[in-house]
């Protein structure tokens, strides 16, 4: 089948990214969010990424344009019955993943893959709902997707090998390398590895052996990662990394994982980085 319409679900900082790279790469993009002020803000920031990428010389006036005429605003899930492929990017709520997609089955053709966005929930789950878990797959790209080259290909228990073909040859035409996760594991690969050197940067914290500061620098110019620990902690949103280790901490039977009380106690008084533009590096 021939990929022209990607149906993106979710308008968030994720869905902004991938339904800016879908329409460069010549895509039409069927946008969904819940309320049109999500969607608006949505094309807002692809406009102003855009803009910034004339000025640098990146793109031109024209392109910019064309990107952004093929971009269709909804707050309607059954305008996804036009996609050729959808992209989930919804918040990481299995329980709402789940829902779209037996939603989405019954809208969309029955050729028309799935893909979710999630940074670490079950793709076996997700697909599990549907009459189509062979059309179901995880790709992972990753914040912010207009930059950033990886994206993780994941198989479910039960996706085919036609859906993580056609899922690599989409987001290569997106201008993104990808690698395949060939089991349905918490995490897939990055957050696995990123996960727990947030854990271990947040108990160095806790046991007053470095600051927030010193740490960061040292792994920076001690391991050669532009960010350190806590910058992207801050940056990814605090909450987000609480509810990955806790997911981690379950599914894995694994307490290694849990929240450190630190990030618990930064979730619970609400100073969660991106969200408030708080986090480690809070204003005093
Ligand atoms: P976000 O909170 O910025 O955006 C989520 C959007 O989903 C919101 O605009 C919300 O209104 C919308 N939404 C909620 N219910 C919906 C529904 N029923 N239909 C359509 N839209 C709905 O979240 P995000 O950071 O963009 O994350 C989205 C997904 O991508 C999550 O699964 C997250 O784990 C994953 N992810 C996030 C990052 C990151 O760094 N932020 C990186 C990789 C993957």
């Amino acid at each position: 089948m021939s990929i022209k319409t990607i149906g993106v679900v979710g308008a968030g900082a994720m869905g902004t990214g991938i339904a800016h790279v879908a329409a460069m790469a010549d895509y039409n993009v069927i946008l969904r969010d819940v309320d049109m002020s999500y969607v608006d803000n949505s094309i807002q920031n692809m406009d102003k990424f855009m803009a910034r990428s004339v000025e640098k010389g990146k793109m031109t006036e024209e392109q910019r344009r064309v990107a952004l005429e093929r971009i269709r605003k909804t707050v309607v899930l059954e305008d996804c019955a036009d996609a050729d492929f959808v992209i989930e990017a919804v918040i990481e709520n299995i329980d709402l993943k789940k829902e779209i997609f037996q939603a989405l089955d019954k809208i969309c053709r029955p050729e028309v893959i799935f893909a979710t966005n999630t940074s670490s929930m079950s793709i076996t789950a997700i697909a599990a709902g549907t009459g189509r878990p062979d059309k179901v797959c995880g790709l992972h790209f990753f914040n912010p997707a207009q930059i950033m080259r990886l994206v993780e290909v994941i198989r479910g228990l039960e996706t085919s090998d036609e859906t993580i073909s056609a899922a690599k040859t989409l987001a290569e035409s997106f201008g993104k390398k990808t690698i395949e996760v060939k089991k349905d594991s918490p995490g897939f690969v990055v957050n696995r590895i990123m996960i727990p050197q947030f854990i271990e940067a947040a108990r160095l914290l806790q046991e007053g052996v470095a600051s927030v500061e010193d740490i960061d620098t040292a792994v920076k110019l001690g391991l050669n990662y532009p960010m350190g620990p806590f910058e992207l902690m801050d940056f990814t949103g605090v909450d987000i990394s609480y509810f990955v280790m806790e997911y981690f901490a379950d599914e894995l039977r694994n307490n290694q994982y849990a929240a450190p009380q630190i990030i618990k106690q930064m979730v619970r008084a609400n100073k969660l980085g991106k969200k408030t533009g708080c986090g480690f590096y809070a204003k005093k």
